[in-house]
C-alpha cells in the first residue's frame, strides 16, 4: 500500500504538488513530506501564469486577497509581442495574445475582421480586452467576488512569496509536514522502486511514493534511476536568460499585461509587480554573446552599468515522467522557455493530474503511469509546437537567429510543420484542436496567428461583415473602458478592503 508520499523540492513545483495532493487526499490516511534543501536556492525566477492558476488557487481553498496582498501579485490579462516582424516592412509592431476568448462575441465577428476589417489588430477588433490592457486597467472591480473578472486574468507575482505562500497553506490547511534536509543518495529494491533517500548526514527517509520537484538537476529521476532527457535545442534555439530586478515607484501606472520584446537573438520578458519590474533578457548563446546580450539589456533598462543574474535554461522534457514509484513535476520534468508561462502551468497541469487518480497501492502504478506518461508527453509536443509558432511565423530575416528560426525543413515539429501549411491557406478553426489536453486551445492560436499577420490565403468565410456584432462589441467594450478602476487603485483597494470571498 501507499502509505508515505515524499516531495523532494520546496520551489513552485514541490508545493503546488503538496497542495494538490494535501487537497485531494487529505482525511485518505496518506502521510506527505515535502523535504527541500536548506542550502539549494529555488529558482527564484517564474512570475508570469496563464488563467488555469486561478482555478487551482480556489481548489486549494486560497483567500485571493490574501494571495494578492501576500505575493505581490499584480493582474495579466494578455502577453503584448513587441516588434515579432519585421519592422522595415511593418514598422514598430505588436499584438496581443489575450486571455478573454477571441469569439465571445460570435465566430462571425473573426469572418468580419478577415474579410474586411484588417486595418484594425486582430485582437481589437475581436475583443473587449485589449483597450483595457492598454488603457491599464484592471480585469475586475473591488465588488466583483475573489477570482471572478470582467476580463478575463492571470497573476504576476513574486516568484519567492508565491512558493512560501503555498508552503504556508500547505502546512497549515492540509497538514503537509515540512523537513529541511538534503537528499544525496536513494535506495532501491530489486524491482527498481525506491524505498529510502538518503540524507546528507546519513539518515534515511522512507518512502513509498516520490514527487520529484528538485528543479533542473532531477535528482531522483535523471540522476538516480538515470532517465534521460530528451533535448530540444534543435527547435527552440534560446538557451541562457538575464534577469534583473528594478526597483520602481508606487505611484507608476502597471501594465495589465507581460511585455514581450523581441531582439535579433531572442527576446526580452517584462514583468511589473508593485513595487519592481522583473526584466529577463532571453538569448541563443550561439546567436549572441553574453557581453553583447548585456548591453543591449542595459540599453532596453536605459541603464548604464548593470548585474543581472545569468541563468542557463535546458530546453526539452525527460523521455519518461513518471518510473517506477517516482513522478517529475516542474523543472525536473521539462522545460521551454517563458514565452507564454508555460511552466507554471504544465506543473499546475500535471499535480492536478497525479492528484486526481491516485495510485493507492503499487500495483496500480504501472497502467496510471502509462496514461501519465502518455498525457504529459502529449502536453509538451503540444507547447513546442506552440511556442515554436511564433519564431517561425515571423517575417524578420535581420539575424541569423531569425533566419534560423524561420527554416523548419530540418524541425522535428511535423505537426506543426503540417498545421501551418493547412492554416496557411485556410487558417485554424476550431476541429483542428481535437485532444483536451491541448493546454493552448484555438483562441490562442488565433491570437498569436493573425496577430503576427498568418492569414489564411483560401479561406472559405463569409464575405458579408455582420455589422451588427461589431457594434455590440465596441458598446461592450466602451462601457468596460468607463467602468473599470485602474490596475494600481484596484491593487491598492484590494490590501485595504480585501475582495468578496467566495
Ligand atoms: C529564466 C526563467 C524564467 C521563467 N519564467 C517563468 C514564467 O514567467 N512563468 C512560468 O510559468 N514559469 C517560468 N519559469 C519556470 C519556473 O521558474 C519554474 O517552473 C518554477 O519556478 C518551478 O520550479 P521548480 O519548483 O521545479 O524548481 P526550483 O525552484 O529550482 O526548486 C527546486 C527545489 O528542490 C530542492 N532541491 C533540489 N535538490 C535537492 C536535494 N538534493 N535535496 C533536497 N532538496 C533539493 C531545492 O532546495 C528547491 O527547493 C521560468 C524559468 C526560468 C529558468
Amino acid at each position: 500500500m501507499i502509505k508515505k508520499i515524499v516531495i523532494l523540492g520546496g520551489g513552485t513545483a514541490g508545493w503546488l504538488t503538496a497542495n494538490h495532493l494535501g487537497s485531494a487526499l487529505k482525511s485518505r490516511g496518506f502521510e506527505i513530506t515535502l523535504i527541500e534543501s536548506p542550502n539549494i536556492p529555488t529558482i527564484g525566477v517564474g512570475e508570469g501564469t496563464v488563467p488555469a492558476i486561478r482555478k487551482s488557487l480556489r481548489s486549494f481553498g486560497v483567500s485571493e486577497s490574501e494571495f494578492i496582498k501576500e505575493c505581490d501579485v499584480t493582474f495579466k490579462q494578455s502577453i503584448k509581442f513587441v516588434n515579432w516582424l519585421d519592422k522595415n516592412a511593418h514598422g514598430e509592431n505588436h499584438y496581443h495574445h489575450l486571455f478573454d476568448h477571441p469569439e465571445i462575441f460570435g465566430e462571425g465577428l473573426i469572418d468580419n475582421w478577415l474579410s474586411t476589417k484588417q486595418s484594425d489588430s486582430f485582437a481589437n477588433y475581436v475583443s473587449k480586452q485589449e483597450q483595457s490592457c492598454e488603457k491599464n486597467l484592471a480585469p475586475k472591480l473591488i465588488t466583483t467576488p475573489e477570482y471572478a473578472g470582467i476580463n478575463g486574468y492571470a497573476y504576476h507575482f513574486d516568484a519567492k512569496k508565491f512558493a512560501a505562500f503555498l508552503g504556508k497553506h500547505a502546512v497549515n490547511h492540509f497538514s503537509i509536514k515540512h523537513e529541511l534536509m538534503e537528499i544525496t543518495d536513494a535506495e532501491l529494491d530489486c524491482d527498481g522502486f525506491i524505498t529510502h533517500l538518503v540524507t546528507s548526514k546519513g539518515d534515511k527517509v522512507n518512502c513509498d511514493l516520490i514527487v520529484d520537484c528538485s528543479g533542473f538537476k532531477s535528482t531522483i529521476l535523471g540522476d538516480k534511476l538515470g532517465i534521460s532527457f530528451h533535448d530540444r535545442s534543435v527547435d527552440l534555439l534560446t538557451d541562457t536568460a538575464l534577469t534583473i530586478q528594478v526597483p520602481t515607484s508606487d505611484k507608476v501606472e502597471i501594465p495589465p499585461y507581460t511585455l514581450a520584446t523581441a531582439h535579433k537573438a531572442g527576446w526580452i520578458w517584462d514583468i511589473t509587480l508593485t513595487q519592481r519590474r522583473g526584466v529577463g533578457f532571453v538569448y541563443s548563446s550561439k546567436h549572441m554573446s553574453e557581453g553583447e546580450a548585456r548591453g543591449k539589456l542595459a540599453k532596453y533598462l536605459g541603464l548604464d552599468d548593470i548585474s543581472p543574474r545569468k541563468i542557463p535554461m535546458k530546453v526539452g522534457q525527460r523521455e519518461q515522467f513518471w518510473h517506477k514509484n517516482c513522478v517529475a513535476i516542474g523543472l525536473s520534468q521539462g522545460f521551454v522557455e517563458p514565452l507564454e508561462a508555460t511552466a507554471i502551468l504544465i506543473a499546475d497541469f500535471s499535480a492536478d493530474l497525479l492528484s486526481k487518480r491516485f495510485p493507492v497501492c503499487r500495483d496500480d502504478i504501472c497502467f496510471i503511469a502509462d496514461d501519465f506518461n502518455k498525457i504529459i508527453k502529449l502536453v509538451w509536443d503540444k507547447t513546442f509546437d506552440f511556442i515554436k509558432m511564433h519564431y517561425c511565423i515571423s517575417d524578420r530575416t535581420d539575424s541569423p537567429f531569425w533566419l534560423a528560426n524561420k527554416d523548419i525543413s530540418s524541425s522535428t515539429l511535423t505537426e506543426l510543420k503540417k498545421n501551418l501549411t493547412k492554416w496557411g491557406r485556410y487558417g485554424p478553426m476550431k476541429e483542428d484542436f481535437q485532444s483536451k489536453f491541448d493546454l493552448f486551445d484555438y483562441e490562442n492560436y488565433l491570437y498569436v496567428l493573425y496577430g503576427m499577420k498568418y492569414l489564411p490565403k483560401n479561406r472559405i468565410g463569409s464575405e458579408y461583415p455582420d455589422d451588427k456584432l461589431f457594434e455590440m462589441k465596441k458598446i461592450k467594450t466602451q462601457q468596460i473602458v468607463n467602468e473599470l478602476p485602474q490596475h494600481r487603485e484596484l491593487l491598492d483597494k484590494i490590501k485595504q478592503y480585501g475582495l468578496q470571498s467566495v
